[in-house]
């Protein structure tokens, strides 16, 4: 593993259901997996298609020992960990997180029940002891690593979700999806969360005046991540969780849009870099 800095890498920045094909080819059609290494860490945050092919780089880093930080279990979010071959190698350990569940839904009946005949072939069981299940609440602050502090407050979403602002020497990185903002004003627990990052990437499917016909399915906008990151005194934002309908041309236009009014502000490219440190 590398051992230095602090950085990012889009492994997966599509919404929903993945969305591969020659009009989403450049920004990406996996759905959500961001690699984070924290000096010699590695926490995976999310486990959507784009953690497959990142599973298959990581063979040559075993025997791995890593943090998967999961948002929410909606299928977009877990559907690659499945495809992921770390997991199927007894010498690799995985700690999974997840504190949107509740007390009384252990994360791996969640995931028993998803790799289940007759929907899936291969049983939960195969892989689960290279696994950790590690259950919090949405509000806590986990310190995974050493040297690594992991914020956490729950989202805005059908079925919860957790928003988590990882901490490493001194810069800071936050990762909120799958939200809804308030109709009025910014939701507290987020603003909380994300004042002063350095960096934050924000649930941008819809367009404010998309947004007015999905209320209530638990999204937010790319105008709404400016909002908040200016409320907030974010530095950069990356507009994330891209719409399946998207096209390149699509993002493109967004991303100008976003930059005319917060400069800066991109949109999250799959196989792109954010370096922090
Ligand atoms: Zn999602
Ligand atoms: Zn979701």
């Amino acid at each position: 593993m590398a051992d230095g800095g602090f950085y990012l890498r889009f492994r997966g920045v599509r919404g929903s259901i993945a969305a591969p094909g020659p009009d989403t080819a450049r920004y990406g059609g996996n759905t959500p997996c961001l690699e984070v290494r924290c000096g010699p860490h590695l926490l995976i945050v999310d486990a959507g298609t784009g953690l497959r092919a990142f599973g298959d780089e990581l063979l040559k880093e075993q025997p791995l020992d890593a943090d998967i930080l999961l948002t929410h279990t909606h299928y977009d979010h877990i559907v690659g960990l499945p495809f992921f071959a770390p997991a199927y190698q007894g010498c690799n350990r995985f700690t999974l997180w997840e504190g949107h569940l509740g007390p009384d839904m252990p994360l791996e009946e969640a995931l028993r029940e998803f790799m289940s005949a007759p929907l899936f072939p291969v049983p939960l069981n195969i892989i689960e002891s290279n696994l950790r299940f590690s259950k919090f609440q949405a509000g806590d602050t986990l310190t995974p690593r050493p040297g690594v502090t992991v914020r956490t407050a729950p989202l805005n979403h059908p079925n919860n979700a957790t928003g988590y602002r990882i901490e490493y020497g001194g810069r800071s990185l936050c990762i909120i999806t799958d939200t809804e903002h308030p109709a009025e004003g910014r939701d507290p627990r987020v603003l909380a969360l994300v004042r002063g990052a350095d960096v934050m990437i924000y649930d941008a499917t819809y367009t404010d005046e998309e947004y007015g016909r999905r209320i209530g399915w638990g999204h937010s906008t790319w105008q709404e991540a400016l909002r908040l990151a200016d409320a907030a005194g974010v530095g950069q934002v990356y507009l994330f969780h891209h719409d399946p309908g998207r096209s390149d041309g699509d993002l493109d236009a967004i991303g100008a849009a976003a930059a005319a009014r917060r400069p800066g502000t991109l949109v999250a490219v799959e196989g792109s870099t954010v370096t922090l440190i």
